[in-house]
């Protein structure tokens, strides 16, 4: 499970930082990446990178301002071109539908794989035998939402070499003691499924925000989870700008992942107001309140281990 960052910028392109996308790779996890955002030329970005479009399963819009969502149609359409053919379902607010189906219609875009576009509410929007996806609204002026990704847990490792010792052949009653399930041998003795198995390994949790305020929903969603990205638009001394901007300063990050027992913070969304030195004083500041914190920059990789 890695994080890549294609665009990590806030509200026009500069050369440093391009508009807001930012991938969730699972390719050991389910071979595919689930995408968070498409700011104008994401696809662009892609091309520089090891990431194949036709892996591209989930694409998740926080919010329906340009800056995250102009690269979202050109990304759609060159996919069929570049060997997609399986299905992509598209998340986000009330509109997305309306933006998807009439730049494609307009545009004459025929796609060659199915397209699914869900418009969301908050609570949960997806949910396999491996992930859930909650989505909680934040404050930005127009609906932008938050997304929770959690990792189920895995079941323990069978440990093998304790059930030879204890008698039991291999065989489908492998199987069964894996499950959980006790079972009583030919010659009486009842093997506890506890006693063969290894302890679960607990799963990991993502928590990628749009753009936001300091709001409460934001430490909900964020609550425990291994890597929170955040958005830093602005230096911890403008405040009064963050807040009439439905923006967050270094500390309102900071303060959130803190409170809600984060692991790790990546800073994101930074103005070209700041160059690289400029940035490194943003991190200087998150660091203030909240230590393992990290600043994201464009084809930046970072993998999230496994616990
Ligand atoms: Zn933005
Ligand atoms: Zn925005």
């Amino acid at each position: 499970m890695n994080i890549f960052y294609l665009g990590t910028g806030a509200g026009i392109p500069a050369k440093l930082r391009n508009v807001t996308s930012i991938a969730l790779k699972l390719l050991e996890e389910r071979g595919t990446i689930w995408l968070f955002d498409a700011g104008e030329a994401t696809q662009h970005q892609i091309l520089h990178t090891s990431i194949k479009p036709r892996r591209i399963e989930k694409i998740f819009i926080t919010h329906l301002h340009g800056d995250h969502l102009y690269g979202l149609p050109g990304l759609l359409a060159s996919r069929s071109f570049q060997g997609g053919e399986s299905e992509v379902t598209v998340y986000g607010p009330a509109g997305i539908k309306d933006y998807i189906t009439i730049s494609l219609s307009v545009s004459q875009t025929y796609l060659t794989y199915p397209l699914k576009i869900v418009e969301i509410e908050e609570g949960l929007i997806f949910e396999d035998d491996q992930f859930v996806v909650e989505a909680g609204l934040l404050s930005h002026g127009i609906p932008s939402y938050g997304y929770r990704v959690v990792e189920k847990d895995k079941p323990g490792t069978l440990l093998v070499e304790k059930l030879l010792e204890a008698g039991v052949q291999p065989g489908p009653v492998f199987g069964k003691i894996k499950n959980g399930e006790t079972v009583t041998l030919e010659d009486g003795k009842v093997i506890n499924p506890i006693d063969f198995v290894g302890p679960p390994q607990k799963g990991r949790i993502i928590t990628i925000l749009g753009d936001t305020r300091y709001c409460e929903n934001a430490i909900r969603l964020a609550e425990n989870a291994d890597l929170l990205i955040h958005e830093a638009t602005f230096s911890k001394g403008e405040g009064k700008l963050a807040y009439d901007y439905f923006h967050s300063t270094t500390h309102h990050a900071a303060e959130i992942a803190s409170l809600a027992g984060c692991k790790q913070l990546c800073l994101t969304h930074i103005s070209s107001r700041y160059d690289r030195n400029a940035a490194l004083e943003l991190l200087a500041e998150a660091q203030e309140v909240f230590t393992n914190t990290d600043i994201a920059e464009d084809f930046k990789e970072i993998s999230i281990p496994s616990k």
